[in-house]
C-alpha cells in the first residue's frame, strides 16, 4: 500500500471519514437500490451496470416533451437540438479520456465500435497479421476480434494468389492469428515487463495490440503508456478497451499517444442499461481519409450531408465514424451523467477511489481466514477501484450470504467475488459494513 493513509479497523473511521469526504454530497445525486428491510443496499456493481443519476429522468422527459410538442421539428428547435446533439457531450467524454474534442464522439454500443474500429486499424499483411490480447478478455472482446481474424483468414485465402504467403524468414505463417497474454504459473495477474517484453519479441508480426484498459475480471489496470510506446516502437498499432477504464482511471489517450479506444457507458458513466457508447480516435488519424472504414449518413461531412449526394465524404475526426443518427434518449442520459463528472473531476475522484480502495483492502486484511485472497494487484497504480476476491475451493455460498444481506457484488466464473466501490456514490460506511457482512459470511 502506497497509500499516506492510517486506517482503524472499527466503524468510527469510516464514520469520520465520510465526514471528511468532499464527494460525500454526491451520493445523494443518485438513486442507491434499497434492500427490502429498508435502508441503503450496499451497492458494489458500479462497474457493470453504474447508478441512475437523479437528473436522468428530467433529461429524457425534456426530450419527450419536445417530441411531443415539436414533433420532427425537435430536430432543429428542442432546447437541446436532435441535429448536432451528440456534440453536446463530446466536450466532457474529451476531458474523461484525456483527448480533444475531434478525437472522440459518442456512439452505438461497445461491441459495435471495435468491429467499426478494427476495420480501420485491424490492417494485416501476411508479414505482419497478428492480434495480441490478454487471455481471459471479456467474452465480446475475444468474439470480435476472433471473428476479425476469420474475415482476414478467409480472404487472404481467397486472394492467396494475389497477397502470397509470408516472405521466408519472417516470424509467422502469414495467417493472420492471436496471441493471448498469459499470466506466469501460479499468478493471477500479468506483469507489465512479460506483456512489453512480448511485444518487443514478436512486434515485427504484430499488427494489433487490443486490451482492456482495465481487465474486468481481475481488476488489473495495463500501463497503457509503455506498451503504447513500445508497441509503437516496432510498428504496430495501439486500441485498448476501456469499458472498465472510462470513469474509474485517469486517462491521457492524447499523450500516451494511442491510436484508437472504445468503451462503454453504462458501467462506471452511469448512463443506464444499453447506454450510448464512445470512441477516441487520435487526431494523427483525424484526417487518414484513406483509412478503410465502414460508412453511413452521420459520418459524412455536416455541410453537405443533407444534399444527399451519393458520394461519401467523410468528417474530420472521431464523428467520421459515425453511421447512423443517435439514439437522443440515450445521449440525454449521458448527458445527466457527464455534468457530474465535469464537477467533479477526475483527478479528484481517482484521489478518493484509491484510498477507499485501499480501505477495503486493509479490512479484509483484517478477517482472519485463507478463504478468500484478492487477486488485484495491490499497487493501486495498477488497478481502478475493483477489488477480485478469490474464494477458496469456488465456495458460492459466500457470495450467496452476502447477497441475502443487502451486498450488490457479482460472482464470476469460476470462483472469484467482484467488488466495486465507486467514488462518486460509495461511502467508506459501505466499505464498513461489507467487510462486516463478508467476515460474518466467512465464519
Ligand atoms: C462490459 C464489456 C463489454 C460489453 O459489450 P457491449 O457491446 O456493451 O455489450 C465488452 N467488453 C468489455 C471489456 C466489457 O467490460
Amino acid at each position: 500500500m502506497t497509500l499516506d493513509v492510517q486506517f482503524m479497523p472499527g466503524p468510527e473511521f469510516a464514520a469520520a471519514a465520510d465526514r471528511d469526504d468532499p464527494f460525500a454530497g454526491f451520493r445523494d445525486r443518485f438513486h442507491i437500490p434499497q434492500i427490502p428491510a429498508g435502508g441503503d443496499a450496499v451497492y458494489f456493481t458500479g462497474n457493470s451496470l453504474g447508478l441512475q443519476p437523479r437528473t436522468a429522468r428530467e433529461y429524457i422527459n425534456a426530450e419527450l416533451d419536445d417530441w411531443a410538442r415539436l414533433g420532427v421539428e425537435g430536430h432543429l428547435h428542442a432546447h437541446h437540438p436532435w441535429l448536432p446533439y451528440h456534440e453536446f457531450v463530446t466536450g466532457s467524454l474529451a476531458r474523461l479520456v484525456g483527448a480533444k474534442p475531434i478525437e472522440v464522439v459518442a456512439m452505438n454500443s461497445l461491441t459495435v465500435n471495435l468491429h467499426l474500429l478494427m476495420v480501420s486499424f485491424y490492417r494485416p499483411t501476411p508479414e505482419r497479421c497478428k492480434i495480441v490480447i490478454e487471455k481471459g478478455a471479456f467474452p465480446s472482446d475475444q468474439y470480435a476480434v476472433e471473428s476479425q481474424i476469420k474475415v482476414w483468414s478467409s480472404a487472404f485465402r481467397r486472394l492467396s494468389g494475389e497477397v502470397g504467403p509470408a516472405k521466408a524468414g519472417t516470424p509467422n505463417d502469414g495467417t493472420p492469428s492471436l496471441i493471448e497474454l498469459t499470466p506466469r504459473d501460479g499468478e493471477a495477474t500479468l506483469r507489465t515487463e512479460d506483456i512489453l517484453e512480448l511485444i518487443e519479441r514478436e512486434g515485427e508480426s504484430i499488427a494489433l495490440i487490443l486490451l482492456g484498459g482495465v481487465n474486468y475480471y481481475t481488476g488489473q489496470a495495463f500501463d497503457m503508456a509503455a506498451i503504447t510506446e513500445v508497441g509503437h516502437s516496432k510498428g504496430c498499432v495501439v486500441g485498448f478497451d476501456l469499458a472498465h477504464a472510462a470513469g474509474n482511471l485517469e486517462l491521457k489517450l492524447h499523450d500516451w499517444d494511442v491510436d484508437f479506444a472504445a468503451w462503454c457507458s453504462y458501467k462506471y458513466l452511469n448512463s443506464g442499461p444499453g447506454g450510448i457508447a464512445g470512441i477516441f480516435v487520435h487526431e494523427r488519424h483525424a484526417r487518414s481519409f484513406d483509412l478503410p472504414r465502414f460508412a453511413g449518413w452521420w459520418g459524412h461531412d455536416k455541410a453537405t450531408r443533407f444534399l444527399m449526394g451519393p458520394e461519401f465524404v467523410p468528417l474530420a475526426g472521431a464523428e467520421g465514424w459515425q453511421l447512423s443518427n443517435p439514439p437522443i434518449f440515450q445521449l440525454a442520459a449521458l448527458r445527466a451523467s457527464l455534468e457530474i463528472f465535469d464537477e467533479a473531476t477526475m483527478p479528484r475522484l481517482r484521489a478518493k477511489s484509491e484510498r477507499l480502495t485501499c480501505y477495503l483492502e486493509y479490512l479484509l486484511g483484517q478477517i482472519a481466514t485463507d478463504r478468500i485472497e484478492v487477486i488485484t494487484p495491490a499497487d493501486p497504480q495498477q488497478r481502478g477501484c475493483q477489488l477480485s476476491i478469490r474464494v477458496r475451493d469456488a465456495d458460492k455460498q459466500i457470495f450467496d450470504a452476502i447477497t441475502a444481506r443487502g451486498v450488490f457484488a457479482d460472482w464470476r466464473e469460476p470462483d472469484v467475488i467482484r467488488v466495486a466501490p465507486v467514488p462518486l456514490y460509495n461511502s467508506f460506511s459501505d466499505v464498513f459494513r461489507f467487510s462486516e457482512v463478508i467476515g460474518e459470511a466467512l465464519r
